[in-house]
């Protein structure tokens, strides 16, 4: 476990609430990273696969700041070896939802599959050749696709990495990991006046259609990071659900976790940096 160390940690204990630890790492190279502990029904630590994110989604923390490298399978594995030690309980989940696109560090992400023995989650903007070789890996994993917006020009704008790559082919691959794996669940990042309108959830039932094997749609409210963007008008939400509605997929709004500590994705890490500046 020396390959890290945690710098820093934060904690919620409001029991109303959902409990979370977000954990500041510090690499060998003195470079850092996070991850976050969400206690749940099962207890699952998010964990970050690089440090930055060449995805640079425009409305998230992470993507803002400058991409440094990918973590090591041992960095991924120690991340959830060091956090089991501090709390002394087994870690029972492993989603790869924390910095980073996970999918850019395919290999080194199967490989702390491999070492690790836990439930998997992974989330993923969508890379084209790398969903189907994570189907091929012989571990259940609940896959996320991150879709976000449904309309292509304005997904590109929205996850720039996006534009390497047609939709089109991108839903493909996801029907046939669904058909090797199960059912994959949709994130659609609900952003006021982006992706929020009558026109965009029409679009959204148009993609659904085409997707053989969505088992559930997670209309996901904006943890605001300071890049502008602002989370959906309730009304634009509802609309959202009752187009939902008609389609017989189930689905739910959620909040993040991690918006309960002021932890949305990079921000701990951008406070460290800050102070220790
Ligand atoms: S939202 Fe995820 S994929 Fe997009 S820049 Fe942030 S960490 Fe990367």
């Amino acid at each position: 476990l020396r390959d890290l160390r945690i710098a820093k940690k934060i904690e919620t204990n409001s029991p109303a609430e959902w409990k979370t630890i977000k954990y500041l790492f510090e690499t060998m190279d003195n470079k850092f990273f996070e991850a976050v502990l969400i206690f749940e029904d099962t207890l699952t630590l998010c964990v970050s696969s690089q440090i930055g994110c060449p995805v640079k989604c425009a409305f998230c923390r992470t993507g803002q700041d400058k991409f440094e490298r990918n973590l090591t399978s041992w960095e991924i594995v120690s991340q959830v070896k060091l956090v089991e030690k501090d709390i002394g309980r087994e870690i029972e989940c492993v989603s790869y939802m924390g910095m980073g696109e996970p999918l850019l560090n395919i290999e080194n992400v199967m490989e702390s599959m491999k070492m690790l023995s836990k439930q998997y989650k992974l989330s993923t903007i969508g890379i084209n050749g790398k969903i189907a070789e994570l189907a091929k890996i012989n571990i259940p994993i609940d896959l996320y696709f991150s879709l976000h917006c449904a309309k292509e020009e304005k997904r590109k704008r929205l996850i720039p990495f996006s534009k390497n790559y047609q939709l089109a082919n991108i839903l493909e691959e996801i029907n046939e990991f669904s058909k090797k794996k199960g059912g994959v669940i949709l994130w659609y990042l609900m952003l006021d006046n982006e992706n929020d309108e009558e026109e965009d959830a029409k679009e959204l039932v148009n993609i659904l259609k085409k997707l053989n094997n969505i088992k559930l749609v997670i209309l996901k409210e904006y943890c605001e990071t300071g890049t502008g963007f602002k989370k959906s008008k309730v009304e634009n939400v509802k609309m959202f659900q009752k187009k939902l509605e008609n389609t017989g997929i189930s689905y739910r709004c959620s909040i993040s976790a991690g918006q309960k500590i002021n932890a949305g994705c990079g921000q701990l890490r951008q406070q460290f940096m800050l102070e220790a500046r």
